[in-house]
């Protein structure tokens, strides 16, 4: 108040809501939208009599032997004991701290200058290359995380699937993933990339204090509607990371008729939803839209009448529709996780992937006990799958009762309706691309799915006499959409 930030009334109201909630006045407010991070940082900073650090290098000695985790972050590092987060900065940083909370252990903090911060970075980090770049890096965290969320945005706005941060030699290269392919969007030169890159794992969920370890996390950023689901990739160059961007409420919109496939394929995944009762499977390699299909046909049963249960490591799309259920590897394995799923009496299970034969044999045990299985599987085409079941071990017969469907699935580039060149009777691509707003570089940006169907009746056929007439291959079905001029030859020679 006594800065003008906030008024009489609104503190009333936010220290009422702090108590509900229990939660910190300051957070609360943050929360609330009457206050931005950066305000709350700078006013706590100042208002706070937060002690400094005399001798450096006794707090050095004092801790050295104890530290069981360390992290820096921009100038912010962070030392933790077994009973201790300590944190020091020259900046105040409500966030970290918060983050740092849920670790439930005390925590100090403490003031250090700029000789300090270096003084520990190198008897802490010596061995690390980041000592040096770090050095120059203004300690600017905001920036940083501003250009975080603008590249997010550049990304959403070039529909990319992905974003690659990948750290060489000489910086920190980002690039897109657009329509399958890896576009270069920026370079960061290596007095900004090492802090840049922390700033983009903290801000994108990956677990503060891990270093030199495989990580995975999830971060939601409303304003821009996405969630993004990071990983950390390891390089000769340092831990690069990966982001995939998910579109956030999402689901709704994933209906059966805007897959983008024939009108028939349609009606057979409807005949084999129709089922109360089976195993549906669709195979894919990653990033062929395998969860959009899934989703697809969840959406497409009625959800008033039918209690539907998720079981995934990652949860794809969230839904308030399903009940949905998260593997934590630590807590609960995959097959545990669907035995308890099975005791709440769901009628449709959706199992995220069937890696392993005890996953293969629970999945047909709750279709032979009336539930209706939906999971995906790792092969190549329609039979593959028929084929990966049975050295699964599931047995034949089980096969030819409970199977209802499976599928095979790739997204092909598609070409831009706007500005696609006429070709003799088909069409091939104008790389100069045109204005329309969904057009890059002659393609469009949504890509078209290819879908391999094998029906009851074929899975039937297939099971007895090995027989896999009738079913056109991934290649005849591009070849198909080659002549409706969707698709360009040379796009589709991959499938042949
Ligand atoms: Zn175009």
């Amino acid at each position: 108040m006594k800065q003008g930030i906030v008024d009489q009334s609104s503190i009333a109201e936010v220290v009422a809501t702090a108590e509900v909630l229990g939660k910190k006045t300051g957070r609360t407010m943050r929360e609330l939208g009457l206050l931005s991070p950066q305000t709350l940082n700078h006013a706590l900073g100042s208002y706070l009599k937060i002690p400094t650090i005399d001798q450096i290098s006794s707090f050095a000695s004092e801790i050295k032997g104890k530290v069981s985790n360390k992290q820096i972050s921009g100038r912010t590092i962070v030392f933790e004991t077994d009973q201790v987060i300590y944190i020091l900065f020259s900046e105040f940083c409500d966030e970290l701290i918060e983050a740092l909370e849920k670790k439930n252990k005390q925590i100090e903090l403490r003031i250090i200058n700029r000789d300090q911060w270096l003084y520990l970075v190198k008897s802490f980090f010596a061995e690390s290359k980041v000592v040096e770049i770090q050095n120059q890096v203004r300690s600017d965290q905001f920036a940083y995380k501003k250009l975080f969320l603008e590249v997010l945005s550049a990304a959403k706005e070039r529909s990319a699937s992905d974003i690659h941060f990948e750290p060489d030699q000489k910086g920190l290269r980002i690039r897109f993933r657009i329509i399958g392919e890896l576009v270069e969007y920026r370079f960061i030169g290596s007095n900004h990339s090492e802090a840049f890159l922390n700033e983009a794992k903290n801000s994108s969920g990956l677990p503060l204090v891990v270093s030199g370890k495989s990580a995975d996390g999830e971060q939601k950023f409303e304003d821009l509607e996405i969630k993004v689901r990071s990983s950390k990739l390891p390089s000769k160059n340092g831990d690069g990371l990966c982001l995939r961007l998910i579109p956030l409420g999402h689901v709704k919109q994933l209906k059966l008729d805007s897959l983008g496939i024939e009108d028939q394929q349609i009606e057979t995944l409807k005949e084999a939803l129709n089922f109360k009762n089976g195993v549906i499977l669709i195979s894919g390699e990653t990033g062929s839209g395998k969860s959009s299909t899934v989703y697809s046909m969840l959406t497409s049963l009625d959800t008033e009448k039918i209690k539907i249960i998720t079981l995934e490591d990652p949860i794809e799309y969230e839904s308030d529709e399903f009940l949905q259920l998260k593997i934590d590897k630590e807590k609960m394995d995959f097959n545990q996780g669907l035995r308890s799923v099975l005791r709440h009496d769901p009628d449709v299970i959706l199992v995220g992937e069937i890696r392993d034969e005890e996953t293969a044999e629970i999945c047909f045990k709750a279709a032979a006990t009336g539930h209706l299985v939906i999971s995906t599987i790792h092969t190549n085409d329609v039979f593959g799958i028929v084929s990966r079941l049975r050295l699964l071990g599931v047995p034949e017969d089980i096969l030819g009762e409970n199977l209802r469907l499976v599928a095979t699935q790739t997204l092909a580039k598609k070409l831009c309706v706007h500005c696609c060149i006429k070709d003799g009777k088909t069409k091939k691509r104008n790389s100069q691309g045109c204005q329309d707003e969904n057009c890059i570089d002659g393609y469009s940006n949504r890509r078209q799915l290819l879908l391999q169907v094998l029906d009851r009746k074929g899975i039937g056929k297939f099971l007895e006499d090995g027989i896999r007439e009738g079913i056109p291959s991934m290649g005849e079905i591009a070849q198909a959409y080659v002549k409706k001029g969707v698709l360009a030859h040379e796009d589709c020679l991959q499938y042949i």
